[in-house]
């Protein structure tokens, strides 16, 4: 057997497979899962993000489903004051994040992978991988032995079983829970949180709605120590609930719905980045390559960047090549974000009083001085500096295909084009299962 195999239908691993079987790969995607699914709650697709779901042909489905963010505001509950504004909206484009459930983002993915041609297989755990002159094999936990191949693609996420990656876990992480939005005043648009100095973070995330289901919904997260998790686990829920309210009454409409632990997921955070993502005929990307935090909300763009540059790779280089060229093609992108997110974690999840008092004496006031406001626009779009050398200009622009052609039209050719952020989560009904999704 000849073509491409990918390891790990997650995020980077679909992306990856459709981008490759539109342009005439043969593509088989192995995951561990035995029926296709998502798990956890909800992230942010940034627009970088959105021009390579739009390549993948995923970019509608995906809007259809998601929710159109705006904003992200956070506010220090001690006095009150907004230390955090980012905001999309960039002159001359409709820039915006996009609010969305996994299982929404999976099933657009994974409806792009089916009408492009590739093979996926379910219940295909994957333990090693091996480079011979006939090509690159998979060894299944099975005992059967996939391939040869062409190209191998590692996109099986923190708990990759080819990538050397090991990640240094954060003392912070997250209880996640997907809710009903329900009636309250709290905007529509944008990501709203809350900080108690950086020991205590609370956010709502609009999600837009899940297939087959018009219910607008909403992912809650509270901030954790991964070592208090026990003790939260000991306290009654409903003390919980009365600490979240205490902290941010507004909260207290999105908890409702949580009636047992099990409503809500533990996600641990790592961060880590391999130096060499790649091998002979082997190419390793996503979290697999490069976790973080999510507090810069760029984990899922980073695996779709990753796929978007394999794509080109392939196509310019060749399978063999490939994996050096996509390499290449992302480092400075993943270094410079990976830095920034290691930078920013503290200033919203740490113990201490620096983090926090640097965030709203300096950062706070500084971010309203031009230009830091474009500054943190190109930060949160996740095209601060070129996703991806030579990339088509909707991936380097972060514009859909569809914006661009509105803006190739004449009335608008006034409008210059502007140039262009792991973790683990454990369900705590399980604590044996881990899975980089919340
Ligand atoms: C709580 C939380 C919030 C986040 N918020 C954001 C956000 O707002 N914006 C953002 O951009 N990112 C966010 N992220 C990060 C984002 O979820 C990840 O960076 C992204 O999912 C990585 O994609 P991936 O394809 O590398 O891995 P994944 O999407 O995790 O996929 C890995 C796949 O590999 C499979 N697999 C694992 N091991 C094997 C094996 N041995 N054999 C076969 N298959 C295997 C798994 O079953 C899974 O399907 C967040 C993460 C967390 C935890």
């Amino acid at each position: 057997m000849a073509g491409i195999g990918i390891v790990g239908a997650g995020i980077g691993g679909l992306a990856s497979a459709a981008l490759l079987a539109r342009a005439g790969h043969g593509v088989t995607v192995f995951d561990r899962f035995e029926a296709p699914r998502a798990v956890g709650s909800g992230l942010i697709i940034q627009p970088v993000g959105q021009a390579v779901l739009d390549l993948a042909g995923a970019g509608a489905a995906v809007r259809a489903l998601g929710a159109r963010i705006e904003r992200m505001v956070g506010h220090e509950v001690r006095h009150g004051r907004c230390v955090l504004d980012v905001r999309y909206a960039r002159r001359g484009s409709d820039s915006h994040g996009l609010g969305i459930h996994r299982a929404s983002l999976f099933a657009a993915l994974l409806a792009a992978v089916t009408a492009a041609g590739a093979q996926l297989r379910s219940g295909a755990g994957v333990l090693a991988s091996a480079d011979s002159p006939g090509g690159r094999t998979l060894t299944l936990a099975s005992g059967e032995v996939a391939g040869p191949f062409d190209l191998v693609l590692d996109a099986s996420g923190v708990h990759s079983p080819l990538s050397p990656l090991r990640g240094r876990g954060l003392a912070f992480g997250a209880l996640w829970a997907t809710v009903p939005w329900p009636a309250c005043d709290l905007p529509k648009d944008r990501l709203t949180q809350r900080y108690r100095r950086a020991d205590r973070m609370a956010g709502i995330l609009p999600l837009g709605t899940l297939p087959g289901d018009a219910t607008p919904l909403a992912a809650v997260f509270w901030s954790l120590r991964a070592a208090d998790l026990d003790r939260w686990h000991q306290t009654p829920l409903a003390a919980w609930k009365a600490e979240a309210m205490a902290f941010w009454p507004e909260i207290g409409a999105f908890l409702d719905p949580i009636r047992d632990p099990a409503d809500l997921s533990f996600a641990t955070y790592s961060h880590g980045t391999l130096r060499r993502p790649f091998a002979p005929r082997l190419a390793i990307l996503g979290d697999a390559a490069h976790r973080t935090s999510p507090q810069l909300g760029q984990g899922a763009n980073m695996a779709l960047l990753d796929a978007a540059a394999l794509a080109q790779a392939v196509a310019t280089h060749g399978p063999a090549d490939a994996p050096a060229e996509y390499a290449r093609l992302r480092r400075w992108h993943v270094r410079a974000y990976q830095a920034m997110s290691a930078a920013f974690t503290p200033q919203y999840q740490s113990d201490g009083w620096l983090h926090p008092t640097l965030r709203d004496r300096l950062f706070a006031p500084l971010s309203r001085v031009a230009p830091v406001p474009l500054l943190l626009n190109r930060i949160a779009c996740g095209d601060l500096i070129p996703p991806i050398r030579g990339a088509p200009r909707q991936v380097r622009t972060g514009r859909s295909a569809a914006a661009q052609l509105r803006f190739s039209q004449p009335q608008t050719s006034e409008i210059t084009t502007l140039p262009s952020p792991t973790a683990e989560a454990t369900r705590l009904t399980d604590p044996a299962r881990t899975s980089p999704t919340a």
